[in-house]
Formats: structure tokens, sequence, C-alpha cells
């Protein structure tokens, strides 16, 4: 039997718009598992839902256009529109562009978007409903989750409005942390994706608290935790893997590399660099920027070779020079990250480099944007072609069809490939009854610039 939602009569529905990062599907997840369990059901599609709810994102004026555009188009199809999320902090502009929405909510109100739906879709509680048990809602697949574990940002980086739409940094304790994780893992996760603004800073703000956990007091500290999380086990016994995202090199995370290398973390760091030459950084006021990082990171390649850099660079910021540019090329050349994303500078309202004196115009990031990818990309190429012949864990994301020989291929991603920004391992010969969430051995037979492709080892 197939376990169709159970909807009752009367219940109310709402649909869900999420725009944004990963830590805004998390935001909705949340948002969702908390109507759930006041007794409201879900829409599919606008036409059937009661009210629709439109997380948006506020952080770059591209996103406020996306974000606008959505709250459009869920009037225009529904016309019951509460809006939350980051650019929920600009409720003026979002009503001067769409009177009718029937609520603005900021970013983590949770309390206020499910008091909003009440009031404009009141819940029609039968008798049952408090009784049936309420599973926490995922938009990710079910192999993977996000695991947010602090609101916020203490730093001021130049380009950035984080700390004014989300406030100071603010911990989750470690214990609910880590119950979560085990609850997820129960679930069915196999790949836990730690984000937060600033994941090397966690517990700074509630003075690295301890709290019990299993017989012993676990600190609020990225090491402990992650230690704590690479102890977790999926029902079948197996180590689910665990990614860190947002992670400032400051000096303590050099203690979370020896996990790697234990197979406790996944072995693979989201750092956002964002630049190199000391100039630019300390105009982007960009925190642990003073850290000797290319040393760093060949000795974290000596304590684990397998590791995955991943980071994102902003080219163009005001007052970046052709020297500095230079600086930033040469020093991609020497630091082999694996993975690199690359942005063009754009001024975000209300942040602080809008105001910088000798803003770079535009050609010249432009160019400076083709230089910067044609660099990264070889880098990138050489990396994943040094994986062809080897036999990597791969994790399995998407099964096929059978092909006309009856071949079944499956899109899957190895340690060092995060979901959604990073690559892919495309696989031939995958069995019928691979499920995705599967972690299988891939022989790697060819690589392009992004993606590694193989077959499944016997
Ligand atoms: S570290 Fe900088 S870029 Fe990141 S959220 Fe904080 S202020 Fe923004």
């Amino acid at each position: 039997m197939t376990s169709a939602p159970l909807t009752l009569p009367d219940q109310k529905r709402i649909g869900m718009v999420s725009l944004g990062c990963p830590k805004a599907l998390v935001d909705s997840e949340r948002i969702l598992t908390r109507l759930r369990a006041d007794g409201y059901a879900f829409a599919e599609d606008y036409a059937g839902a009661d009210v629709v709810l439109v997380n948006t994102c506020g952080f770059l004026d591209s996103a406020k256009e996306e974000s606008l555009a959505a709250i459009g188009e869920a009037i225009a199809e529904n016309g019951r529109v509460i809006v939350t999320g980051c650019m929920g902090e600009e409720a003026d502009a979002i009503r001067a562009a769409h009177p009718a929405v029937l609520a603005v909510t900021g970013a983590h109100q949770y309390e206020q978007v499910v008091e909003a739906v009440h009031i404009h879709a009141p819940p029609s509680q039968g008798p049952f409903v408090d009784l049936i048990p309420q599973p926490d809602i995922k938009l990710t697949p079910r192999h993977y989750s996000y695991l947010k574990i602090s609101e916020g940002c203490n730093h001021s980086c130049a380009f950035c409005i984080i700390p004014a739409l989300r406030g100071k940094l603010a911990s989750r304790r470690i214990d609910a942390v880590l119950r979560e994780a085990e609850k997820l893992v129960a679930a069915g996760t196999r790949e836990l994706l730690i984000i937060s603004q600033d994941t090397s800073a966690y517990g700074v703000d509630i003075r690295h608290e301890s709290r019990p956990w299993k017989g012993q007091d676990v600190r609020a500290h990225m090491t402990d935790m992650a230690r704590e999380l690479g102890g977790l086990r999926t029902p079948e016994g197996a180590a689910p893997w665990v990614r860190l995202h947002y992670v400032y090199p400051y000096p303590h995370v050099d203690q979370v590399i020896p996990l790697m290398a234990e197979g406790l973390l996944t072995p693979y760091l989201d750092i956002p660099f964002q630049h190199a030459s000391p100039k630019v950084l300390k105009l982007m006021r960009r925190p642990a920027n003073e850290a000797k990082v290319l040393e760093r990171l060949k000795s974290w390649r000596e304590i684990c070779p397998d590791i995955a850099i991943r980071s994102s660079f902003v080219v163009g910021f005001p007052g970046e020079t052709e020297d500095d540019f230079r600086y930033l090329l040469d020093w991609l050349e020497e630091a082999q990250l694996d993975r690199v994303g690359a942005f063009r500078f754009e001024p975000v309202e209300g942040a602080a480099a809008n105001a910088l004196p000798d803003q770079v115009a535009e050609g010249v990031k432009e160019e400076r944007y083709a230089r910067i990818m044609e660099v990264t990309e070889r880098i990138s190429a050489a990396k994943l072609a040094a994986k062809v012949g080897r036999t990597l864990p791969v994790i399995i994301d998407e099964v096929g069809e059978p092909d006309e020989d009856g071949d079944i291929g499956a899109t899957g991603r190895s340690q060092a490939d995060a979901p959604e920004i990073d690559g892919a391992v495309y696989l031939r010969g995958a069995p019928a009854t691979l499920p995705p969430g599967a972690i299988v051995n891939a022989t790697i037979e060819d690589a392009d610039a992004h993606d590694l492709f193989g077959v499944i080892a016997p």
C-alpha cells in the first residue's frame, strides 16, 4: 500500500514557493513541519491552495527581483499570498509592488508566519488531527538533509547585509543539533550538510556551553560537533557522510582535518575565501583573512590527501586593481582548489561596499570573470582527470530507466561533490534495485571540467 498523504474533510491546504539558498530551504521545511503539526495539508499547485507562502531571498538585487516576480505569479495564480524570508525585511517594497499580499514576515519569524496562516486560513482541526503522528517535512530528497546549526553572523563583510537581515550569531544548543541529526539519519538521511552563515564560529555566542548527550558532556563547538556527527550510524550500521559548509579558516579548523583522515567526516571543506589579495580582503572586511592559507592547505592535504576544497570568489570588488586580480589568479594556481564558484561584484542595497571608492567598470568585471573561469576550469579539469582509473565511493541521487541494451544509468556524487553546487558522477551498469541514497564503489573511466563518468565496480 502506498502512503498517500492523509487529508481530512475541510483540512486547509498550504502552497509553498521556496526561493534562495539551502538555509532558506531549511526554514521552509521548518515552517511546513510546524503547519502540519497544526493540522494543515499541502497543495502541489496554486489552484489547490487556500493560501500560498512565498519564502523569499533578498540577498542580491537580482534575487529581490526574482522574489517579487514569484510573489506576483502567486498572486496572479492564487490571489491569497503570505510572504516570508529574507526579503520580508523590506515589507514596504513588497507591498508597494504587490498591495494584495495578505501578510509579510521576515526571516526566521516562524511564529509570525504560522500566526499569519492561522489568521488567513484558520485551521479546521478535526477531532483526529492532533493524534496523527507528524513526521518532519523535508524538501530535499530523503537521502540528504541540510542541518542548520546557527542563525546570523557576527561579522560585517562590506558586501553583505546578512547581519542586518538576520542579526548576530545565534547558535542552537548542541544537544538539539545532535538530536535532529540522529533523527534525520534514523529516517533515511545518508548525507548531512552542515550549514550556517559561519560554521567555524558555532557556539561562540553561547560560550561553547556543554550539554549532556549520550552520557557525556558535549561542547557547542565545531570540532566536538563534528566528532559526534561522525559517530552516527544509519539503521544498517553505515556512517553517513557529513559535509561542512561555510567554514572560515580560523586556526581551530585544523582540528577537523584528522577527523576527515579517520573517515569520521567527509573530506570536504566549503570555505568562502572570496579573494586572496590581502588588500582586497581588508577592504572586504573578511574574517580570518590573516591566516597563512596556502601553507595550511598544504598541511591539510598532507594529513588528508583526498580532501576536496570548494570556495567562491568575487571579482571586480571596489578597489581591485589589475595587480590584485593577478595576485588572485597566481594564488589560485598555487592553491589548486577542487571546486570554485566565481561572481562579479554586484552592489547590494544597504551594503557598505557600495560607498567604497574606485568601483570597477562592468566591462573590466566581465573580462576578469572570464579569466578566473578559464583558470579555475583548467584546474578543475586536471584534478578530475587525475581521478580516472580510481575507484571511489559514490552516493546515488537518481537511477534512470534501462536503455535499449538494458543498461541502467545512475547519477551520483563523489565525496568531493556537494549536492546542487558541485559536479556529478555519471555511472553505467547500475542494478535495477539500486535506491537513491545507496553508496556504491565506482570505477572512474573519464572526466571533463566538472563531472566524472564511470561504471559501478563489481
Ligand atoms: S561572514 Fe561576512 S559574508 Fe558571511 S554572512 Fe557574515 S557578514 Fe555576510
